[in-house]
């Protein structure tokens, strides 16, 4: 559906983003991990054409990005930034008409048409804010208004989602909430959606595929057991991992190994 083509992007002279090479297939999540600076947002960020590349192509279903005009793109791929636009004095409900704008000179927030009204009050329900919706978007706690954020992505209905470190900040029950209904929406509407995440558990559980990145570069692609192996985290991130499965899910689960501190000896017992 949207694929990334041995893509180059340099700030100035530095390269950011080195040679990648990544596909987002329909019904998939994609992780992207790594360390900070390792290009993961600027990745994404190129992925619906707002930065432009040095070489390489990103093809959506088979064209140029380039080739879409701005609505057609903001149809097709919506993006959830790290840094979201969030603290103004808008309600929930007006935060996520906002997400129907690309839809049209009478779509959007107070020009919204009975067709976004319908797409919004789905999207609430899908998200459980249908009773904040008159809600100010500032007066929400922070799990709820990621909720929104992502909720307003949702009402795009864009077929891909493009999503910064969603998670951040939020609490357990949070954050697999939240991931829970971007895999919903793979699941239910063969949506594509890539992730950048810190969260290597919470890759390993909800993503089909994981691209590790390390300065710029695609170190390694493929399924969550194929990526989480303790030598490619330990050459990644320099700490020692633990690597088992899951007692549930199965799915890889990654423990740091503590460090000991000086003059322990975790064998002796008092
Ligand atoms: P990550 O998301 O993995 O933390 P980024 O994509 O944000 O990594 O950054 C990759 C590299 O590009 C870093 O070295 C960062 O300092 C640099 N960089 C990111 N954004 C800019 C920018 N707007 N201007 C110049 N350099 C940038």
């Amino acid at each position: 559906m949207l694929e990334a083509r041995d893509i180059t992007i340099s700030y100035n002279d530095r390269v950011a983003v080195s040679n990648v090479t990544l596909t987002l297939n329909a019904g998939e999540i994609t992780a992207v991990i790594g360390p900070n600076g390792a290009g993961k947002s600027t990745l994404l960020r190129s992925l619906n054409g707002q930065i432009a590349r040095a070489s390489g192509a990103v093809m959506l279903d088979g064209h140029l990005i380039e080739k879409y005009s701005r609505r057609t793109i903001g149809r097709r791929i919506a993006v959830v930034a790290q840094e979201a636009e969030l603290r103004f004095p808008v309600t929930v409900l007006e935060f996520i008409l906002g997400g129907r704008f690309a839809w049209g000179p009478n779509s959007g927030w107070g020009w919204e048409t009975e067709q976004d009204l319908r797409v919004a009050e789905e999207v609430l329900a899908e998200t459980e804010l249908t009773e904040l919706s008159g809600r100010l978007m500032n007066e929400l706690s922070g799990g709820e208004r990621q909720r929104a954020v992502l909720a307003r992505a949702l009402a795009t209905e864009a077929s891909v989602l493009l999503l910064d470190e969603p998670t951040a900040n939020l609490d357990l029950s949070h954050q697999a909430t939240l991931l829970a209904l971007v895999r919903n929406r793979c699941d239910k509407r063969q949506a594509a959606a890539l992730v950048v995440t810190h969260d290597l558990n919470l890759a390993a559980q909800f993503a089909d595929r994981i691209l590790l990145m390390k300065n710029g570069e695609a170190l390694r692609s493929g399924k969550p057991a194929e990526v989480l192996t303790p030598q490619l985290l330990k050459q990644v991130f320099e700490v020692e991992v633990l690597v088992d499965a899951h007692p549930i899910t199965g799915a890889p689960r990654v423990t740091p190994i503590a460090f000991q501190r000086a003059g322990e000896n975790p064998g002796e017992t008092t």
